[in-house]
């Protein structure tokens, strides 16, 4: 199954795509975990991508499409894939059309109001990129999954959240509708419990009409 997860930064994307690649068996490919780790390994890619992961920006289409149109060429995304983070625009959308037209886009929807609490509140594992809130687990160090270290990541700042959600909103929610007329679009709510909404997931993925 190839699969797409839409929903703005901060709906839970990383977590669902996590959780999926381990019970469905398919990678999880995150344009963002891929842009952290090279800006961390100091490649030409990071060293182009950093500016504006910093503001909150878009890293222009054809880097991200060419990152992206190599990973899925990897063996391991033979059986299906988990897109976390991409595409962002129609224009990427397209682009993955020609490289590999997915099966299923499952938009993951929260409120914004929330989206900005849960992303100046996260903090992730430096190690596995697990993410957890202050405000649930504020007795909780390290990474429960890997005992990484939990930072903060460097855009959940007020002023690039704001960014980041305008830039979701005027470029990415178009999105919705872009699957909603290939026929390919499912939504769930994401104001529930990690659970809750990993099982209506595998719920849509089970159902006889998601093959
Ligand atoms: P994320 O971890 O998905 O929130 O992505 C963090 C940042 O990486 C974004 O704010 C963008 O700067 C960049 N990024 C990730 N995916 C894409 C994409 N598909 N297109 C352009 N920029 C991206």
């Amino acid at each position: 199954m190839k699969i797409v997860l839409l929903g703005a930064p901060g709906a839970g994307k990383g977590t669902q795509a996590r959780l999926l690649s381990e019970s469905a068996g398919i990678p999880q490919v995150s344009t963002g975990d891929i842009f952290r780790a090279a800006i961390k390994n100091g490649t030409p890619v990071g060293l182009e991508a950093k500016a504006y992961l910093d503001r909150g920006a878009l890293v222009p289409n054809e880097v991200v499409v060419k990152i992206v149109a190599e990973r899925l060429k990897e063996e391991d995304c033979a059986g299906g894939f988990i897109l976390d983070g991409f595409p962002r625009t129609v224009a990427q959308a397209e682009a993955l059309e020609g490289i590999c037209p997915v099966d299923l886009a499952i938009d993951i929807a929260v409120g914004e109001e929330d989206l900005i609490r849960r992303l100046t509140g996260r903090l992730v594992c430096k190690n596995c990129g697990a993410s957890f809130h202050r405000d649930t687990t504020p007795s909780v160090k390290a990474c429960e999954h890997c005992g990484g270290e939990l930072v903060q990541r460097p855009d959940d700042n007020l002023e690039t959240v704001r960014n980041r959600l305008k830039v979701y909103n005027e470029q990415t929610a178009p999105l919705i509708d872009y699957y909603r007329q290939k026929g390919k679009l499912e939504v769930v709510n994401g104001e529930r419990k990690v659970e809750d909404i990993q099982g209506e997931i595998l719920k849509i993925l089970q159902s006889g009409s998601r093959k």
